[in-house]
């Protein structure tokens, strides 16, 4: 008998042609996530992934990190046991006993049809027994405490549980994007939130240092470092946005330096992208949250790219957002208060519904190519 930790996804066993694909790649995350555990075996059974040679007291480390990568739907502890129905039962029993004063069902599932009984003959017969041989263990088939499943692959599995996770797609299958990572609450949300549906995100973080402390730095870092744990690890760049912020405001009409700043956020991170081939930018704006986030200053932020901008949060309430927030552990962090570039020099009264058109007028009184190539001078990398 053998102890195992049984994965089980569910969107990607759908993907018909690609199914390999997307396994083998969750196969490999999974790897990843359990690279410190040097013993931890990793192996693909059909329409399974298990985690087997898990060391007792590394049980609850291992299932962290896995309710952690994404495409798995739920997890399970599991008996593995030779497919013979003695072996099913007394296995069962063993389970079972170990539970007092509970209700239970059986559910069986046969993969391999070679096996010589039904799923239901399989599932009644294994409860039969576990009621014979326990004095304070009822049947409830509506509403049981524990559902004891059987499955019958090449080997048979036997198990009770169902620690649900993240669902969503593989780290790596759809690609890899730019985050730009404030020190606020939406934007680790944001990123959560494309990861999940597998694609890879670098973080972009804009300073204004000395205008902004060395603190909202750590900040940011501390949020990266959440976000790994999801993202198959990080890498954070951070560019200043001193000189240019600098600039607007020696140049250009004061109400415009929001729209203005944010224009150059998306350059300069569309600069970094071309570098590192990410093919998306992704933000955590919300529709009509902040001044700078009605739909035309939307408009005039998106017409200084061209690389689609990911917005996942744009139709969600602040609430929704910090439940995510919580959620991901990344709340706490986000509230303490440090300045950000955008909230430092912020114009008493900012264009709330900017035309592109005086935008660009704005503009024109900057030499724009010149701030950025000076801007994306002072980035820097590290990899988390
Ligand atoms: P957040 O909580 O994510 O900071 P916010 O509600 O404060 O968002 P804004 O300040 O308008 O809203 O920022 C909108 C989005 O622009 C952010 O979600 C983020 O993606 C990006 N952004 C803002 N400031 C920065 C920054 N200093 N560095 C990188 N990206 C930023
Ligand atoms: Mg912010």
């Amino acid at each position: 008998m053998k102890k195992l930790i049984m994965v089980k996804y569910g969107e990607i066993a759908l993907k018909k042609q690609n199914r390999s694909y997307f396994i083998n790649a969750l196969t490999k995350n999974i790897k990843n996530a359990l690279r410190d555990f040097d013993q931890v075996v990793c192996n693909q059974i059909q329409g399974r992934i298990v985690v087997e040679n898990i060391e007792e007291s590394d049980e609850i480390a291992v299932l962290d990190r896995l309710k952690k990568v994404f495409g798995i739907v739920s997890l399970t502890r599991a008996f593995e046991v030779d497919p013979n129905m003695e072996t099913i039962k007394e296995t069962a029993l063993q389970i079972m006993k170990e539970k007092h004063h509970v209700t239970f069902k059986t559910e069986a599932r046969r993969s391999d049809k070679s096996f010589p009984f039904t799923s239901p003959e399989i599932a009644k017969s294994v409860g039969a027994f576990v009621l014979i041989h326990t004095d304070d263990i009822t049947v409830d088939v509506h509403h049981p405490d524990i559902t004891l499943n059987i499955e019958i692959r090449k080997k048979a599995y036997i198990y009770y549980e169902n620690i649900p996770c993240e669902a969503g797609m593989p780290i790596g299958v759809s690609g890899r994007g730019c985050l730009l990572l404030s020190g606020g609450i939406d934007s680790p949300v944001a990123g959560f939130m494309i990861a999940r549906r597998g694609m890879k995100i670098e973080a972009c973080h804009f300073h204004s240092y000395p205008y902004t402390s060395l603190e909202a730095k750590e900040k940011v870092i501390e949020i990266a470092q959440k976000l790994k744990e999801y993202n198959q690890g990080i890498q954070l760049h951070s560019i200043s946005l001193t000189k240019i912020q600098e600039e607007i405001l020696l140049k250009c009409d004061e109400s415009y330096l929001t729209v203005i700043l944010r224009r150059f956020m998306f350059r300069c991170a569309e600069r970094l992208s071309e570098a590192r081939g990410l093919q998306a930018l992704i933000t955590g704006e919300s529709l009509g949250q902040v001044a700078s986030q009605t739909i035309e200053s939307i408009t005039c932020t998106n017409d200084s790219v061209a690389l689609p901008v990911l917005r996942p949060l744009i139709g969600m309430d602040k609430n929704e957002i910090v439940r995510h927030a919580l959620h991901i552990d990344t709340y706490e962090i986000s509230i303490q208060p440090f300045e950000d570039c955008c909230t430092i020099f912020l114009p008493k009264h900012p264009q709330i519904k900017p035309t592109l058109e005086k935008v660009i007028a704005q503009e024109s009184k900057l030499d724009i190519e010149k701030l950025i190539e000076d801007a994306m001078t002072t980035l820097e990398t590290i990899r988390l």
